[in-house]
């Protein structure tokens, strides 16, 4: 076994979260809008922002904190680009290796002048500054809510960039029918990209197939909905489908009731592709480290699973 591998599961053991962040992990599950280091927006901004506390019961209470806590005030080029920053000082911080983020394609107009050089740029920049250690995997983003017609004409600039390595979708899960892009994934495998979609989250397994058979999906973000279905989880796994999990988010957002009764036991022990990864560090509290800790702490997982699933999250798919 590597020194990483024994330090990780020592770090485990003696739940120790410093020891943890110093262990290379992935996180392959992070929206960079939320994925900031706290204490980095203060010092910069001033401004504290405030994980919330209990249980959240919709997706429109997660926009309520939003606009609370951030709002109109981040909702510049600079403060995008503090956004980024702040993402990748928090991912250094917390040992993560890989990190896979991007922006959502209206945001091409609205924080880099339209211009497709200046945003990949201002990624790689930010990531040399404050994260030249890491991996960084540039992801299109989209959100579900968007007319195709619109998410078509803000695409076009990001097809032929080969800086870019996955697309995913993601915002309100039944937002419209999934069918609807499969145009646009297809295009997306086309170009190599690795194709992805928050599905399974507030839907069911019979979502969690669809959207991987009509899109051909490569990794679900979510997914956890699959364990619904003994048919949905040998689907999954006889196809090596990677389900990118993100457990406190689903705690908070009550889709799980319990971090002991959390789906990703099930889904692991069945022979599933799983990572653990944190979605929205400012709400939730969640970063990678913390993730493997509560999944410890509350008996989910032991330490060599939680292991071989950190490993798991550093190896390529094919
Ligand atoms: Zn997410």
């Amino acid at each position: 076994m590597d020194i990483n591998s024994n330090n990780f599961i020592q770090a485990l053991k003696n739940r120790d979260l410093e020891a943890l962040r110093k262990i290379p992990k992935a996180d392959l599950h992070n929206h960079f809008v939320l994925g900031g280091c706290r204490t980095f927006i203060k010092e910069k901004t001033g401004i504290d922002i405030v994980p919330n506390k209990g249980v959240m019961h919709s997706m429109e209470e997660m926009h309520k904190w939003n606009d609370q806590n951030l709002g109109e005030r981040f909702n510049s080029p600079e403060m995008r680009q503090l956004k980024i920053d702040a993402t990748f000082v928090q991912a250094a911080k917390d040992g993560v290796q890989i990190l896979e983020i991007g922006e959502d394609v209206w945001g091409l107009d609205v924080y880099f002048q339209s211009d497709i050089q200046m945003l990949i740029n201002s990624f790689k920049q930010s990531q040399r500054q404050y994260g030249k250690d890491i991996e960084l995997r540039l992801q299109i983003g989209m959100s579900r809510h968007c007319s195709i017609n619109a998410l078509e004409k803000w695409l076009e600039p990001f097809w032929d960039e080969k800086a870019f390595y996955s697309i995913d979708l993601y915002g309100i899960e039944h937002g419209q029918s999934i069918e609807n892009f499969n145009g646009i994934y297809r295009n997306a495998k086309s170009k190599g990209l690795k194709l992805k979609a928050h599905v399974g989250e507030w839907g069911t397994a019979e979502d969690v197939r669809q959207a991987v058979e009509i899109l051909e999906l490569d990794e679900v973000q979510h997914g956890i909905a699959a364990v619904e279905s003994k048919s949905v989880m040998k689907y999954l796994r006889d196809n090596k489908i990677r389900l990118n999990i993100t457990p406190t988010s689903n705690v908070v957002l009550g889709r799980v009731k319990d971090y002991s009764e959390h789906p990703i036991k099930e889904l692991y022990h069945s022979g599933i592709d799983v990572t653990i990864n944190s979605d929205d560090i400012l709400i939730f509290d969640s970063d990678v480290s913390k993730e493997y800790l509560r999944l410890y702490e509350n008996g989910v997982l032991s330490e060599r699973e939680l292991d071989d699933i950190r490993m798991n999250g550093l190896k390529n798919l094919d």
